[in-house]
């Protein structure tokens, strides 16, 4: 099925205890396709400078991933620089230079209107908004933000939630946007504007599935040594609307496998720094992966359940 994410496509300098790269290739839109491409074809609407290098055009071109709606203007690209000390969940920003991302205004190639998954990465609200007007048909569609948006642009992200299928947020955020400590009272809160779906990222504790009320988790995959965190929460985006799409299907079960999937692909993410790792993993190691997680997570009951 053909899936849609529009984000951003970045050059990133990153620090961490394991080392650091400098003008890497980086971006929402980035991890989220590269992510996906391992289950499905995906469309990228973004904007990049003129010195963005053909080599991170080439690698994203070897995935498969289709950017023709990759823009390319006169002058720079945007660049994020973060660092991330021993508690890896929490990015702390140093720099972030929006340059031709400031006047991004995203024009669907007239050949991905049809898209019918659509994942809005995180952009301003209005530009998501934007989005979802010139995809009249989708059948599912997600969206993620950032506490910038939900302190800024409150009206028009709401409008967002209550127009997409899936809330994908981590943690901090959805306490941020609910003003509830408590995750469930957090997640309920955000379900009162109307996505079916809520995805809540909770980093290396991996992710909480709300759905009509209904409470499904799922663990991070246990990696002793995480390199770089960055694009985590794209790239289990990628991997859960990359399944969903490559099944065509968005029924609860289905969206619990995608769940399990969309934690597998970030576990390979931050093996290495940028996409080095997400690049070059192969179907069986993501396949042998999720079996080992299915190991992991299950358990017999009986004699538990008293009856
Ligand atoms: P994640 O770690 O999944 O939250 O995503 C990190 C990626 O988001 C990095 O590759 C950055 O280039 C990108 N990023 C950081 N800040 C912004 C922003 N304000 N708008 C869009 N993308 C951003």
């Amino acid at each position: 099925m053909s899936l849609l994410v529009v984000g951003s496509v970045a050059l990133d300098s990153v620090e961490t205890p394991a080392g650091k790269v400098e003008d890497a290739l980086g971006g929402s839109a980035t991890y989220f396709s590269t992510a996906a491409s391992h289950f499905t074809g995906v469309r990228v609407v973004a904007v990049v400078g003129d010195d963005f290098p053909g080599e991170y055009v080439e690698k994203l071109l070897s995935r498969g991933i289709d950017l023709d709606g990759l823009e390319r203007k006169e002058g720079a690209t945007f660049r994020w620089s973060g660092r991330y000390s021993q508690d890896l969940n929490q990015a702390i920003t140093l720099d972030t230079q929006l340059n031709v991302f400031e006047s991004f205004n995203p024009k669907l190639p007239a050949a991905y209107k049809d898209s019918e998954y659509v994942f809005l990465a995180n952009i301003h609200p209005e530009l998501q908004l934007k989005v979802l007007e010139q995809t009249p048909e989708r059948k599912f569609a997600g969206a993620d933000t950032m506490n910038f948006w939900i302190d800024s642009e409150r009206e028009a992200l709401e409008e967002v939630f209550r127009r997409v299928d899936c809330v994908m947020i981590n943690e901090a955020e959805a306490r941020d946007f609910s003003g509830e400590s408590n995750l469930f009272k957090a997640a309920g809160k955000l379900a009162e504007l109307g996505p079916k779906y809520l995805v809540i990222k909770r980093g290396e504790y991996g992710a909480l599935l709300w759905h009509e009320g209904e409470v499904f988790f799922a663990p991070a995959y246990p990696l002793e040594e995480v390199s770089d965190p960055t694009g985590a929460g794209d790239s289990f985006a990628g991997g859960f609307f990359g399944y969903l799409s490559s099944r065509n299907a968005y029924d609860p079960d289905t969206v619990r496998q995608a769940i399990v999937v969309g934690s597998v692909v970030a576990s390979f993410n931050v093996e290495d720094f940028s996409l080095r790792r997400l690049l070059d993993v192969t179907s069986d190691e993501i396949s042998n992966r999720v079996e080992e997680f299915v190991t992991m997570i299950r358990f017999d009951a009986d004699g538990v359940i008293l009856s």
